[in-house]
């Protein structure tokens, strides 16, 4: 199954597509912690990457769509994985339904965490804190306040994209980890028994 989580920066996206990944064998395709390896790599990527994602800016579409589908070529995917923080632009849903299509797959599900901005923002200001300093370059409530201003500008209007695909569920992302794990499951099974999914 091909499936997107989908949410604000900071709605526990890796959290949950990590949990997947481990119960479901799907593999948590994160385009964020693929730019962040190209970073500490210091290949030209991540030279070209750094400073757009240190001001918690978009990086181009063509660099994410190019990286995505390199990855998504690898034998681990042939049985679906979890889009971690791709798509974020229209142009890139586009791209991802155009790339699935040439390999007769499709998006199944997409799931969207809601949280609350205030929330969001308590919530990486206390994982700024447990880091002991050493956070996420772009983990600054100052960045967030950007990385949610381009969340709301260019990425949140796919949530009508898929909405019109009839691919859209949304899970109440403030609950506790354990509850929105159980919320997700639930909402793969109905899909499954809804018989609209390609399980595989
Ligand atoms: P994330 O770990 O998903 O929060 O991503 C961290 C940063 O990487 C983002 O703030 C962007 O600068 C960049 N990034 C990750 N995924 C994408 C994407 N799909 N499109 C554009 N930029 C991205």
């Amino acid at each position: 199954m091909n499936l997107v989580i989908f949410g604000p920066p900071g709605s526990g996206k890796g959290t949950q597509a990590k949990i997947l990944q481990e119960k479901r064998g799907w593999p948590q395709l994160s385009t964020g912690d693929m730019l962040r390896s190209a970073i500490a790599a210091g290949t030209d990527l991540g030279r070209k990457c750094k400073s757009i994602m240190d001001k918690g800016e978009l990086v181009p579409d063509d660099v994410v769509i190019g990286i995505i589908s390199e990855r998504y070529d690898q034998a681990d995917c042939a049985g679906g994985a979890i889009f971690d923080g791709f798509p974020r632009t229209i142009p890139q849903a586009r791209a991802l339904d155009q790339m699935l299509k040439l390999r007769s797959k499709q998006i199944d599900l997409v799931i969207e965490l809601k949280v609350d901005d205030k929330v969001l923002i308590d919530r990486v200001r206390t994982r700024i804190a447990q880091s002991g300093g050493v956070a996420r370059a772009d983990d600054t409530p100052e960045t967030l306040q950007n990385r949610l201003a381009v969340y709301y500008q260019n990425t949140a209007p796919l949530l009508e994209y898929y909405k019109r695909q009839g691919k859209l569920v949304t899970v109440d992302g403030m609950a506790p980890i354990e509850e929105v794990t159980k919320a997700i499951a639930e909402v793969i099974a109905n899909a499954g028994h809804k018989g609209c999914l390609g399980l595989g």
